[in-house]
């Protein structure tokens, strides 16, 4: 009997488990493994941090979905492996073999020269770890005046601003919200028209925009025009960085340090690896590290991996040029876009609720 690996319940994984549960018939034996037993949904992150949804509302029981697939479930995150070896290694000291592995573990928040700034540091990822510290927060901040930074204006760091300013609104803290943007500025991906829209709800929430880059030393933030600039948090969402591990993984990885794979997302120096989501990088087209691409992957890698097992043809995933975003702006409001078309309003707000309760619902055990 082969045995099939899947580390990370990231969300192409989610899809693997759904499709694995169909296939009880296949001489397998299948284990997942997680830091946790659930898995947080990014695309409600910040719907939570503004209080509109309760925690448990965007978490996905891992746990409860490898059970139903007959999957062995150990709850440890992998700290290396040896692709050569064929196996992983747990973070309590023990190995597990495979024939057949797939890697869907994420990025890391990308904070370089932030570092010292220490308990005031809070990165987005992993995103349990990210709510825990924010809720920690918010408890224990007693002044009544305080001063947040976002670091990084992507489309996560511009939700998770004003999702922190409409939260922080309902309270009796008195923030000030800056979000700092680098030399691109922000949402710098998206159209004239998005972005033109996202300094709109800025300013409509008194968030300061800077176009700057920041860095820390041993007084706190520094921008690059040499200004200080007083900080009681600084949120970090400055885009993925790769765990470290994998450098020594004897797996061929891109100059980011991400796993390389071809078209069908296996890794291209080891054939019986798979990797979906943020923790590859496709060496025939650039691949958008986002949520959209991981969730269309997961379907066609989850019949790779049967394919693989069954000596099957297998298929391409190819991303589309232009994906759905629906960009939550703190209250229940939104900004969608899709190629050049960009529109805003209250109903795109309850669009992406639907669309973000029914995925939750898919998985729900
Ligand atoms: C606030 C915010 C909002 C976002 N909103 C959107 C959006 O609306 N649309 C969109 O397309 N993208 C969005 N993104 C981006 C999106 O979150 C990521 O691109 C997406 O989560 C990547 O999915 P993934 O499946 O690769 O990994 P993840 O969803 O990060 O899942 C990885 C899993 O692997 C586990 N893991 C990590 N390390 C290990 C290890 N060493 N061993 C075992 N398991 C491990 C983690 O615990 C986690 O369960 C958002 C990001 C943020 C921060």
């Amino acid at each position: 009997m082969k045995h099939l690996v899947l580390v990370g319940g990231g969300h192409g994984h989610l899809f693997v488990l759904k499709e694995l549960a169909k296939k009880s018939h296949l001489p397998l034996s299948i284990t997942l493994i997680n830091p946790n037993s659930v898995q947080a949904y990014s695309g409600m992150l910040p719907g939570v941090m503004a209080g509109h949804y309760s925690h448990a509302e965007h978490l996905i029981d891992l746990a409860a979905l490898a059970r139903k697939a007959g999957v062995e479930f150990i709850c440890q995150p992998i700290v290396g492996m040896d692709a050569n070896k064929r196996y992983v290694c747990l973070s309590d000291g023990n190995y597990i073999h495979y024939d057949l592995l797939s890697i869907n573990i994420g990025s890391e928040t990308q904070c370089k020269g932030l570092t010292s700034l220490n308990n005031t540091l809070l990165t987005i990822k992993p995103l349990l770890d990210f709510q825990r510290q924010w809720n920690l927060f918010l408890e224990t901040t007693k002044t009544k005046t305080c001063t947040l930074v976002v670091i990084g204006a992507g489309p996560a760091g511009f939700e998770i601003a004003l999702a922190a300013s409409y939260r922080l609104n309902s309270t009796n803290i008195t923030a000030d919200i800056i979000l700092i943007g680098g030399n691109t500025g922000l949402i710098s991906n998206f159209t004239e028209k998005a972005r033109a829209m996202a300094h709109q709800q800025l300013q409509q929430n008194n968030i300061k925009f800077i176009a700057m880059h920041a860095v820390s030393d041993h007084h706190g933030l520094v921008l690059s025009n040499g200004q200080q600039l007083h900080a009681d948090l600084v949120i970090a969402t400055t885009g993925a960085r790769a765990q470290t591990w994998l450098t020594h993984s004897q797996l061929a990885l891109d100059s980011n340090g991400f796993i390389a794979v071809d078209a069908f997302h296996r890794s291209l120096s080891h054939h019986t690896i798979f990797a979906i989501g943020d923790v590859c990088a496709r060496s025939d087209v650039h691949l958008v590290k986002s949520g959209v691409n991981a969730v269309r992957a997961g379907p066609i890698i989850a019949r790779n991996i049967i394919a693989a097992l069954e000596d099957k043809p297998l298929k391409k995933f190819m991303p589309k040029k232009n994906n759905l975003y629906i960009l939550a702006c703190g209250r229940r409001y939104a900004i969608l876009c899709w190629g050049t078309l960009c529109i805003q309003g209250t109903w795109l707000w309850r669009l992406k609720n639907y669309i973000d309760k029914k995925f939750i619902r898919k998985f729900s055990v």
